[in-house]
């Protein structure tokens, strides 16, 4: 067996050995350390994206050498690829301004340049102007006359020359008989004309016509996410209007207003659709027409032509010229074939920078607050906020990933993952398999994806790989897109997801307790449960009955006895206090609605606690009413809490798959509702879905989610 080659694995955060055959774009980096790699004949330095341009890489270390490859199609459309390239250039900027926290939030991360992308293209009207000359090349190509000599019956021979007795002398095949005079000839080598089409013009016409093609595809495809965009973008803004803390976070859907309210949108998508699906038309016939099928290959040569007579003097192929140019022009600045290492990198890099957007723009969608002025910077600490009373910190790592850190303890690893996933459906089963989740903490990656490459999935595939909470084997995925502006509610999603759980099940509080005694507190105050030796804090106090407490703790102290070598117990009865007060505080925090901060006056009246260790919460603003509770899975292997929240706007809806809860819960959802009872809610971890024990739900019983 050879031994594989270490890298840096940023889904699991530590080296591993890069598995044999097609590996995920970007999942992998060059680790710190001794070893000197080579990705296809360059050097690379520690810390760099394992990327390579053409698809495979080779890669060395001095000693072994290794192959592989990414798969075709592993990068996503240009439009994507532009986009993201303009809004990590901001962020550069901003980095380089060293610019407040706020700017970072601003950037909108959608496709740039719509308006523009909306106009007819320069190329597009010189494709018109010119496309009767190119037609005319490509039916009637020029031909050079060549002579072949080929080797016929002789009944069919037209013309001898030198070359025809040499042959024949020198081949007795071709000899019908020997007869006495000489040889009687079956076959002879005659001269004939062809027609060559195999031209240096030709080919450049040929090469033409297939770039144009494909820019027309291209374009097509940029205006169909753009259509899909604005289509989004309204419902998004109907939605976010229905809800609580529209006021407040108006703001931040600034940018879709923005983009829908571009004068006439609709009738400008509307005829660049029509022009380009009859430049479509033009062209397609010409794909298999004499010119394009008979010349050998493709032109290779530098963009700018060389003068020819039939360039110069043939009306047609002037004008072919004349729109190579044109093409060429368009070009311009855009390609980077000249380092496709480098290029691919920095696709990577830019990825990572986008998805950092898209994780400011959720952490402040989902209301959490700034307390610091800290940017983002690789390796350091990053700014913090406060979300339900606890300090929640974005941190940006050296493997260009994101640590989320509740209270200080990491609880979420987001992996900015570059590589087109659903692009390759065929593949899609083998890079899923290759995902595990590290132990600790969620992981989430984050990669690129449009909803057109996830409908075409079947049921199953399209639920593993569009899940914002992920399961016990599998890490969370977020398809994210700057053409879906669905993305920005699925990263704010899976952000909750953690935090949320975290928080939720931090129930109930225990607290340690060395006072003899302190068992009675519990049979004295219904806010405290006596299990194992430890109080616990199961519901927050009514604050008469914290006035209560320290009376009854008072009663408590025993006074120091010299006879039975017992001290005082005074310092045990303040840290007990102290203790039960953190933990009523910590209950408190419960409260605290999820979806609009608001604090109950009166806490104790709106939080019930439940057997088996659960609980359900109300809130009490009455724009808001949503309701979040801890609820127990009824599966016999599982048996574990999860965390349910639910909100007046969406109750009742139905679970689905990924982009449907999308469009009916956004960011707001915890646990996903039964696809066919919407009181009832999928266990994250197991799948179970609690009406799959009865009749009600066959689609939980057959296709578990995330499974
Ligand atoms: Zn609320
Ligand atoms: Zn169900
Ligand atoms: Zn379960």
């Amino acid at each position: 067996m050879t031994s594989r080659p270490i890298l840096w694995d940023r889904i699991a955060g530590a080296a591993r050995p890069v598995p044999e055959g097609t590996v995920l774009l970007g999942r992998y980096g060059i680790p710190e350390g001794k070893r000197r790699y080579a990705i296809n004949r360059v050097a690379v330095a520690a810390g760099s994206y394992f990327a390579a341009g053409t698809g495979t890489w080779s890669l060395r270390d001095g000693v072994e050498r290794w192959r592989g490859d990414f798969g075709a199609d592993s990068v996503p459309p240009s439009i994507v690829l532009e986009s993201v390239a303009v809004i990590a250039a901001k962020v550069r900027s901003l980095r380089q301004r060293g610019a407040p926290l706020s700017d970072w939030q601003e950037v909108p991360p959608m496709v740039n340049g719509v308006s523009q992308r909306l106009h007819p293209q320069r190329l597009e009207e010189r494709l018109r102007a010119e496309l009767r000359y190119l037609r005319a090349v490509c039916g009637d190509p020029h031909a050079r006359l060549r002579t072949e000599h080929v080797l016929v019956p002789v009944s069919q021979a037209r013309r001898n020359t030198w070359r025809t007795v040499a042959y024949l002398a020198a081949h007795s095949e071709t000899w019908e008989a020997r007869r006495l005079h000489g040889v009687e000839p079956a076959k002879l080598l005659t001269p004939l004309q062809s027609a060559d089409h195999d031209l240096y013009e030709n080919r450049v016409v040929a090469t033409l016509l297939d770039r144009l093609w494909r820019y027309v595809l291209v374009r097509s495809a940029e205006i169909d996410a753009i259509d899909s965009m604005v289509r989004q973008g309204q419902s998004l803004l109907d939605q976010a209007e229905m809800r609580p803390d529209w006021r407040q976070k108006k703001r931040l859907y600034a940018f879709i207003a923005e983009l829908i309210e571009q004068d006439d949108l609709a009738g400008r998508i509307a005829n660049r659709r029509i022009e380009l699906t009859a430049l479509r038309g033009a062209l397609a016939p010409l794909l298999t027409s004499r010119l394009r099928t008979r010349v050998g290959g493709p032109y290779s040569g530098p963009p700018r032509l060389r003068p020819t007579n039939l360039f110069d003097n043939h009306v047609s192929y002037r004008h072919c010229r004349r729109l190579w140019d044109d093409e060429v022009a368009s070009r311009q600045g855009t390609d980077d074939q000249n380092d496709p290492v480098e290029a691919l990198a920095g696709w990577c890099r830019d990825f990572a920078h986008y998805s950092l957007t898209l994780a400011l723009r959720a952490v402040e969608q989902l209301g959490l607050v700034a307390t610091t002025t800290d940017r983002p910077e690789i390796g350091k600490p990053g700014p913090q906020f406060t979300y339900r009373a606890h300090q929640v910190r974005l941190d940006w790592n050296r493997d260009d990933t994101f640590s989320l850190l509740l209270d200080g303890r990491p609880i979420l690893r987001m992996v900015p993952l570059p590589h087109a996933l659903t692009r390759q459906a065929e593949l899609i089963d083998h890079h899923l398999h290759s995902l595990r989740p590290a132990a600790g903490y969620r992981t989430a990656v984050l990669y690129p994806g449009d909803p057109f490459e996830r409908d075409k999935l079947p049921l199953v595939q399209r639920l593993a790989v569009h899940s914002s909470s992920g399961t016990s084997i599998r890490p969370a995925m977020a398809p994210v897109s700057p053409a879906d502006l669905g993305s920005i509610g699925r990263v704010a999603r899976t952000i909750r997801g953690a935090l949320d759980e975290r928080i939720m099940l931090d129930y109930p509080a225990h607290v340690p307790c060395r006072v003899p005694g302190a068992s009675s507190l519990a049979r004295r105050f219904g806010w405290l449960d006596w299990r194992d030796g430890r109080l616990l804090v199961i519901c927050p106090p009514a604050s008469y009955e914290l006035t209560q407490l320290g009376a009854a703790l008072d009663e408590l102290r025993t006074h120091a006895d010299a006879a039975r070598q017992q001290g005082d117990n005074k310092e045990d009865l303040r840290r007990l206090h102290e203790s039960l007060l953190t933990a009523v505080d910590q209950i408190g925090k419960l409260t605290i609605c999820p979806v609009c901060g608001h604090r109950p006056e009166s806490p104790s009246t709106e939080f019930v606690p439940r057997a088996d260790d659960t609980y359900i919460c109300r809130c009490t603003n009455s724009s808001c009413n949503s309701v979040y509770e801890l609820r127990r899975c009824s599966a016999k292997s599982c048996k574990e809490r999860y965390p349910v929240l639910t909100v007046p706007s969406s109750a009742g809806q139905l679970g689905g798959h990924g982009d449907l809860l999308d469009q009916r819960f956004s960011q707001d959802l915890l646990a996903v509702p039964c696809w066919q009872t919407a009181r009832s809610y999928i266990c994250r971890l197991c799948g179970a879905c609690p009406e799959a024990t009865g009749t009600a739900c066959d689609r939980c019983t057959r296709d578990k989610p995330g499974t």
